[in-house]
């Protein structure tokens, strides 16, 4: 409850981003503010404990910053799950689709060693569609998915759904 109020305290709506009709959840103010950073980075380690993961995966762009925070507080390491196009070596792709149209994202095959548990981070978890598609990716590499970790989810548009019976954490569901 008080990680949720930190969450709400440093997001921002926006309406009608990236398209009329989205209200835009934007928690950059969270991100700029070091506590409040703090915090939520501390809490996502403290919910999953550091014995339960061996990797973080972060989800471009957003989810980057908060992994690698949850990766070098740590001690492992950060594996980017990118936008298509982006990664220079041979990837793996799976195409989804968005709560505002479609999208692709990458990994690099050899990204994780097998069986390696993966806690894969974003920012907001919204239809699940992103989401989605870091699990296959992950699975498709050789991983394990330990859990999903957002800072905010969507609740209405049941995101988590998809990901069950992997365990998903928001730190704020609204
Ligand atoms: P989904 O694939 O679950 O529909 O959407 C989640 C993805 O889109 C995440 O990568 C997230 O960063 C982005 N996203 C969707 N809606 C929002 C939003 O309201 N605020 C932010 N910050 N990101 C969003």
């Amino acid at each position: 409850p008080e990680l949720a109020s930190v969450v709400l305290g440093g997001t921002v709506d926006v309406l009608d981003f990236p398209k009329p009709g989205i209200v835009f959840k934007d928690l950059m103010p969270l991100f700029a503010d070091g506590a409040a950073f703090r915090r939520v980075v501390d809490g996502v380690i403290e919910h999953f404990g550091r014995e339960s993961f061996d990797v973080v995966a972060g989800v471009e762009a957003r989810g980057f910053v908060v992994a690698a925070a949850v990766a070098y507080a740590t001690g492992v390491g950060v594996v980017p799950v990118r936008k298509a196009g982006k990664l220079p070596r041979k990837a793996l792709s799976a195409t989804y689709e968005l709560e505002y149209g479609e999208a692709t994202l990458e990994v690099h095959e050899d990204a994780f060693v097998a069986g390696q548990r993966v806690l894969v981070v974003d920012d907001v978890l919204a239809t699940g569609g992103t989401a989605g598609a870091a699990l296959e990716l992950v699975e498709r590499a050789g991983g394990t998915v330990a859990g999903f970790t957002v800072l905010m989810e969507l609740g209405f548009l049941k995101g988590r759904e998809r990901l069950a019976p992997r365990p998903v954490h928001a730190m704020l569901t609204v």
